[in-house]
């Protein structure tokens, strides 16, 4: 018996699909409880009107479990291009973080907002360059442990015993800056021991180029989140939001995603030991 006409349609169309490729297939990812198109968008580096219109989305709120969303730009590759491209410039770049694990501690959090200007919350920014650089350490073969995920309170104490589980791993805590006078700008990185001293180097190295922000140096601090950090344990500030210039360059995905990606090159470079 002939199929009905629009059953016929869906297995051509089923075929074709499946005909164009494993890169195609790769790029599709199936909804699971919780996720959201937003938290899509930040896991394959695109933005959720992408996702929308790549799928034919009109309600971003109608996603169900099991939904099969295809990434845009991926089947010749733009999430797992980026990651490609960087596996192209170093050698086994996704074995370079094997055995190595990175605690990244995104600052503040819950009642505490660090600091605050103009409506934007640092606790909520150091948690997006915190993701981000999840993302891009996960790519390079680092195991990640993040101090918290959600916007939640954490004592400084908490986060560096968390820290002093695990063995040959190093601790980035991630914040942004703020003073009283708004003409300061600019990024800076802070150690307290010597090992730190060489991962703080390494690190500001990167962001400070990488973002084109002025150069506040890397800084000798006895912060207690690095006091109290046996392994080598800096804090980075990414920019001061009480400069406004600097504000809304802090507050863009492009921004958080350079900065992010630096943080991780200077991972990457620092000689573990
Ligand atoms: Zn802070």
């Amino acid at each position: 018996m002939p199929l009905p006409h629009h059953i016929r349609f869906t297995v051509v169309a089923a075929l074709m699909l499946l005909c164009s490729g494993s890169a195609v297939l790769g790029s599709v990812h199936t909804i699971r409880k919780g996720e959201t198109l937003y938290g899509l968008s930040r896991k394959y580096n695109t933005s959720v009107s992408k996702l929308m219109s790549h799928n034919g989305i009109k309600d971003h709120r109608k996603l169900q479990i099991g939904q099969k969303i295809r990434i845009p730009g991926t089947s010749s590759g733009r999430a797992t291009a980026k990651g490609a491209t960087q596996s192209k410039s170093t050698s086994s770049v996704s074995t370079v973080g094997r055995g190595k694990t990175v605690i990244i501690d995104p600052g503040h959090g819950g009642k505490d907002w660090g600091a605050y200007r103009a409506g934007v919350r640092e606790s909520s920014l150091n948690m997006k360059v915190a993701s981000k650089l999840e993302y891009y350490l996960k790519q390079n073969g680092f195991r990640v442990v993040l101090t918290r995920r959600s916007d939640s309170f954490l004592s400084l104490s908490r986060r560096a015993s968390i820290a002093n589980r695990y063995r040959n791993a190093i601790f980035v805590s991630i914040h942004f800056n703020a003073t009283r006078n708004t003409m300061v700008r600019g990024a800076e990185t802070f150690y307290a021991g010597a090992a730190g001293r060489q991962l703080a180097s390494s690190i500001h190295r990167e962001l400070a180029g990488k973002c084109r922000m002025k150069n506040r140096g890397v800084r000798f601090a006895r912060f207690s989140v690095l006091v109290q950090t046996k392994c080598p344990a800096v804090l980075v500030e990414c920019g001061f939001i009480s400069n406004s210039s600097e504000r809304a360059r802090c507050v863009t995905n492009s921004f958080q995603t350079t900065a992010a990606r630096a943080i991780a090159d200077g991972i990457r470079k620092y000689r573990w030991r």
